[in-house]
């Protein structure tokens, strides 16, 4: 059997429900029991797939390829476990679902409506994600915050479970709880009224976590108590700002937050374990020693918090990786597009230990990377291309070293000379179809690695799998002209023959993948691709400008 906590937020959005989430998760992880989570997006978008990260943040891709909200990152990096598609839904895909089997008289000639039939499909979809993983615990996000229009269906799908089962659901607020610096204190009318609007959608929280700057006294626990209709005082959880995401466990069991959800459902811990993760939240507080790391990118969009969502996977994977090897990651973010204007402006780039091109799509900021890219080659500078990253690097080699003047990937240049990145034929015929949503090359595909290479040394093993998001492929015919020239290949997939990893010798670490290395790494175990660059990097020589 198993029990659901729903998480809604208030009052405003990107409070850290998400991690608040993945760390709910944990604990009860911790005190021995099978825990899933699911994340359910109120949006039209099928998928994560087709929006710009500057709109959502990071597409995170699962094992078994679901583009989906970055969310679904934090639940695997905080439980250490694959999550699979099952978890992930959206406004768009439950209506699509009820639609097709509408159209298929899955009805039996029913009128279908908007309630109840989405909420149940929604129900059916939580109980589905749950029997797959075996979960005495599913953790519910759902996404947006309470009051308004589009997630109200979701709320109602809650509704109706506890409904039916109260003792197997409960239901968390995240809020937050502003301090207005004219007035000095911190305010709890803003979670009174998200509060109500929770009541006015038939739910009642059980526990509120109250997120804010600084941690919540009592005088704050016992109003939103009395005027949340909150059980206990014991029921208002402190959230103050932490430094680091993985202090967030941590801090929630300060005030004892799994003891208060066993208590809602009448139940006891198994056993608790949380002491490796107190451990780790301990060691990375106290690193001091630092590695500067900086990503050439381009989804600048609205300021450095979209930027940082965009690559949430790829920063994570960095601290990860250095934390391993008892550094402290110091991150920068670099706006590819200033090496067009400037080329003077790459002299910043050896004030970083190693750079990062990560993944990406079209032709603004290409130019510009792959300056950033020759600079790193010819200076020696730890560089790992991720995904466009290699197929860049692949430009950047045909080019200069290789005298293939225009060299390019045909996703920006279809008439290229020396097309050196293309697709394979299937891709061409999804782009001139436009069928683009979900039709990369998509989740996990085994990598063989050659004897001898720096990709092999690192992994340790033969064969990986690894998780794609791509359309475009380096092209086979150019591979002995690069082979020539020392840039080889480390990696394959050998079923479709494609590249999967490339490497310069006799550079201390210039490798680029074409698949995201990034998805897997989890803070306790680091993905060996980043940690043999933070290990060159930590060993490279900043040079004072
Ligand atoms: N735009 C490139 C492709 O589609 C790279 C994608 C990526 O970096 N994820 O192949």
């Amino acid at each position: 059997m198993t029990r659901y906590v729903f998480v809604c937020g208030g009052v405003v959005s990107g409070v850290g429900k998400g991690v608040a989430t993945a760390s709910i998760a944990r604990i009860l992880k911790g005190y021995g029991f099978r825990v899933t989570a699911v994340k359910i997006d109120p949006y039209i978008n099928v998928d994560a797939g087709t929006m710009n990260p500057t709109e959502h943040g990071e597409v995170f891709v699962t094992e078994d390829g679901k583009e989906c909200d970055q969310d679904i990152g934090n639940y695997e990096r905080f439980l250490g476990e694959n999550i699979p598609q099952d978890n992930y839904m959206t406004t768009g895909l439950v209506y699509q679902t009820v639609i097709d089997r509408e159209r298929n008289l899955g009805y039996g000639g029913k009128q279908v409506e908007v309630v109840p039939h989405i909420p149940l499909e929604v129900i059916a979809r939580l109980e589905r994600a749950s029997k797959k993983a075996k979960a005495d615990f599913t953790i519910v996000e759902v996404g947006g915050t309470v009051g308004e229009y589009q997630n109200i269906l979701f709320l109602e799908a809650g509704r109706m479970m506890h409904l039916k089962e109260p003792k197997n659901v409960v239901f968390i607020l995240v809020s937050y709880l502003p301090i207005p610096s004219m007035i000095g204190e911190m305010k709890t009318k803003p979670t009174q009224h998200a509060v109500r609007s929770m009541n006015a959608a038939g739910i009642q929280p059980d526990i509120i976590i109250a997120r804010s700057a600084v941690p919540l006294d009592e005088p704050r626990k016992r109003k939103l108590m009395l005027n949340c209709n909150i059980f206990s005082e014991r029921d208002v959880i402190s959230a103050p700002d932490v430094k680091s995401i993985y202090e967030v466990p941590v801090n929630f069991e300060k005030d004892k937050l799994g003891e208060r959800i066993f208590e809602k459902f009448e139940l006891r811990p198994r056993k608790r374990n949380l002491r490796g993760w107190y451990n780790f939240a301990r060691k990375i507080r106290r690193l001091r020693k630092t590695v500067k790391i900086a990503i050439v990118g381009k989804y600048f969009g609205t300021g450095d918090f979209t930027l940082s969502d965009s690559y949430i996977s790829v920063i994570e994977a960095v601290k990860h990786a250095g934390w391993g090897l008892n550094r402290a990651p110091e991150i920068s973010w670099l706006d590819a597009e200033k090496y067009e204007k400037n080329r003077r402006a790459l002299k910043e780039l050896s004030e970083y230990h190693g750079i990062i091109v990560p993944g990406g799509f079209g032709a603004r900021g290409v130019e510009g990377k792959l300056r950033a890219i020759e600079f790193c080659r010819k200076n020696k500078v730890p560089f790992l291309g991720l995904c466009y990253g290699l197929q860049l690097a692949a430009v950047e080699f045909a080019r200069n070293v290789c005298g293939m003047k225009g060299a390019h990937t045909t996703e920006v240049n279809e008439k290229t000379k020396y097309p050196v990145v293309h697709t394979m034929p299937e891709q061409l015929a999804n782009i001139r179809e436009r069928r683009i949503g979900g039709t990369m090359r998509l989740g996990a595909y085994g990598c063989e690695l050659k004897a001898g290479t720096l990709a092999r040394k690192a992994y340790g093993k033969q064969f990986v799998m690894e998780r794609h998001r791509h359309r475009y492929e380096i092209n086979n015919e150019y591979i002995q002209r690069f082979l020539k020239k020392d840039f080889v290949v480390s990696g394959v997939n050998p079923e479709r023959n494609l590249v999967e990893i490339m490497e310069l010798k006799g550079h201390p670490f210039f490798l680029g993948v074409q698949f995201h290395p990034e998805f897997k790494s989890r803070p306790m175990n680091p993905h060996p691709l980043f940690t043999e660059f933070i290990r060159a990097a930590g060993n490279s020589k900043i040079r004072s400008n």
